[in-house]
Order: C-alpha cells, then structure tokens, then sequence
C-alpha cells in the first residue's frame, strides 16, 4: 500500500470568540492510499494555515522539509518508521509544537488506515481493550468574568442534568483574586454535592506566583475536595511543578503542551506529577501517546488524555483508553462548538457517566463533508 496524498482542511467556526476554549478553528487530515482506503486525523495546538504549510513545503534543507515530502510513496504501515523520519526532517523547526502537531494529525491517519486495512478497531491494533466503556468527565470553562458565579452553577447543573460523575472547570477568570476564585470554586462544589469529582484547570495561572498557588490550591482542596488541579505553572517550569507535587495535597497533572516520549520523560520523572495528560492530537499522536502511556504506567501514574477539539480526537482517546489499563477517564468538552461535534458523523454519547469505546474498523468516524464545505476556509496565500 503506498501514501497518494495528504489533504489538509482548514476550517473555521463563524462568530469564534477570543477564549481558550480551542473551538475557533480545526484542523482534518485526510491521507490517501492507493488501497482505496483513506485515514483521517486531526492537529490541534496550531492555526490551521501553520499546520498546512508544514505538510506542504518543500526541501528546505535534510532536516527542515514539509510532510509531504516525507510520505508520498510510502507504506502507512510503517506507521513508526514514517514517525521517526517526520520527527527528524522537520528536526530544524520542530521537536516541539506545530511541527509535532502536525505529524501527530497525520500519524492518528495513519493509524486509521491500518486498522480499516486490518478491518479491526484501532484499540485492536494497540494490543486490545482494557474496557467497553469509561467514565467521562464533563470539561468546561470557568467564567471569563471572575464575578460571575452564577456560571459557576449553571454548568454543574448541566453536567449533572447530563449524567457526569466528574466536571472540569478551566482558565477564564480563575486566579485573578484569590477570594473570587474561592467564591467561584465553592459554588461548583455546593451545586455538584459531595460526591461528583470536581477538578480545576489553572492555565498556568500560577506560573509568577508558585507560593500563591501551594497555599490556594491547600485551602481550596481542605474545603472543596479537588480531584485534581491542573496545568498550574508552564509545562517547561519542571522544577516549579516538582515544588507544588511536593507541597499540595491534591493530583497535580498536566501535559496538554509537553510533547513526545521525550518531553514526557523528564514531565513525570522530575516534574513528580500525579497524572499526565498528552494530547493525541498535540504531543506525538498515536505512536507517542502509547510510549507515554507506557511510561507513566511503569511509574505508577495514570494517563487522562487531553482532548478539547474534534469528535476525531475523542474518538482517538477513546482507542487509547481502551488500549492503556491505566486511562481511567475522558476529557468530553461540554462547549458548544459546531466545529467539535460536526467535521464527523458519528456522536459519542454520554450514559450514565460513561461513553461506549468505538468497534468499528479504525478509529470508527466518518467525514461529515458538508460541515467540511461549511467550515472551509481559504489558506491567505495561495498554496497551489
Ligand atoms: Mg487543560
């Protein structure tokens, strides 16, 4: 089987606010094979426009070409073959972010194509599945207004009313005042009850003020119970992560900007976190993501894998789940996003809690083409 093409849709929500809930824009990739079978993937972290042109340059020099260059031709089941050699010739501008983005979208196709060429389920191909089904939790924002509990209450409600057991709330106006966010986390906790896992996001809130956080995140797990805070500091402030694990009573997790096994290595060892969280779509895709899993798994940790864009990356995150015993939960964004829930057509529902772990051949999503025509937009330069 041999890699024809690499099509690379660049889609836009119409009205996208300026918040950090990743629903503006989307990246699909499609490879093609000359089998007939097509796989499909998606990039997250990067503008989509950065994303295509990484596929699309040319030679630049042997460490600094565009993925295309690295594919046609080749056979998608050297899947790890193909991710070392994307790894390496983009080694000039890559190693971490759109570079390793990108090759994560392709690799999740990649992926793809070798399960529906197997006619198995993706999980299938990473050695089987630990569950039919996992616990999801309900990922939403915090307020943008610090003032505005009400927020607070109002997705609590939501999540409940929908069947979560676990809500997440992220970024927004947490940290802006320490009162403020006590008000606000308070709020979540009298609407949720005792027994519904609540979790906070900090946004690297705390990253100029790491004392701040240690104590904050004390007070507010001694009165509220968190079952975890995240993404306190800056993934590159190792140390800074390693001082608040040490300190805070509370999981300290994070990871949705760390990249590769590499990055993961010295986030977990030095970095003493509690639980990591790879985005599939971000940090390495499939190949990587499994390394990781791996890893923490023989350090004892568990993996949430991070997911706030497409129904494609849900579903790669529900193969990993299956695949990995130690990935207890799913990150299930409660946002409106046409943009998350349509470029597929297929729904993962929440019941009771828990989402069904896909059996259909590869990652079981199909393309919605006309949210694709919907969402299209043109790159602003002519990449022809
Ligand atoms: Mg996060």
């Amino acid at each position: 089987m041999e890699i024809t093409d690499i099509r690379v849709h660049v889609l836009e929500a119409p009205d996208a606010e300026d918040v950090a809930d990743g629903s503006q824009h989307a990246t699909v990739i499609e490879v093609e094979t000359d089998a007939g079978i097509t796989g499909i993937g998606s990039v997250a972290g990067a503008p989509p426009v950065v994303a295509k042109a990484i596929v699309e340059a040319p030679l630049a020099s042997s460490i600094t070409t565009g993925l295309r260059e690295v594919l046609l031709g080749r056979d998608p089941h050297d899947v790890e073959v193909l991710w070392n050699e994307m790894y390496e010739r983009t080694y000039g501008y890559g190693r971490k972010g759109a570079a390793v983005a990108t090759l994560s979208g392709i690799d999740i196709a990649l992926w793809d194509i070798i399960a529906k060429a197997a006619e198995q389920p993706l999980h299938a191909m990473l050695g089987g599945k630990h569950r039919d089904s996992v616990r999801a939790y309900a990922s939403t924002l915090f307020p943008e207004d610090p003032d505005d509990v009400d927020h607070m209450r109002r997705e609590a409600e939501r999540a409940l009313d929908d069947g979560f057991t676990a809500i997440k709330y992220g970024w927004g106006g947490i940290t802006e005042d320490r009162e403020k966010d006590r008000a606000l986390v308070e709020t979540a906790r009298e609407t949720l009850g005792p027994d519904v896992d609540l979790m906070i996001d900090i946004g690297m809130g705390w990253q100029n003020d790491l004392k701040r956080g240690v104590k904050q995140i004390n007070e507010l797990d001694d009165a509220y119970d968190l079952f975890w805070v995240e993404e306190p500091v800056y993934a590159d402030n190792i140390d800074g992560y390693a001082r608040i694990s040490r300190a805070c009573s509370p999981r300290i997790v994070g990871g949705e900007r760390e990249y590769t096994l590499y990055g993961f290595r010295d986030f977990i060892d030095r970095g003493r976190v509690d639980g990591v969280q790879p985005d599939v779509a971000i940090g390495g895709g499939i190949t990587h993501v499994e390394k990781i899993a791996t890893l923490a798994a023989e350090r004892g940790i568990p993996i949430y894998p991070h997911g706030y864009s497409t129904d494609i990356v849900i579903a790669a995150n529900l193969h990993l789940i299956a695949a990995n015993q130690n990935a207890p939960l799913l990150e299930y964004c409660i946002e409106d996003s046409p943009l998350r829930w349509e470029v597929v057509n297929e729904e993962f529902s929440v019941e009771d809690g828990y989402v069904t772990i896909p059996d259909e051949p590869g990652l079981g999503v199909s393309l919605n083409r006309s949210a694709l025509d919907e969402y299209a937009t043109e790159p602003w330069t002519d990449w022809s």
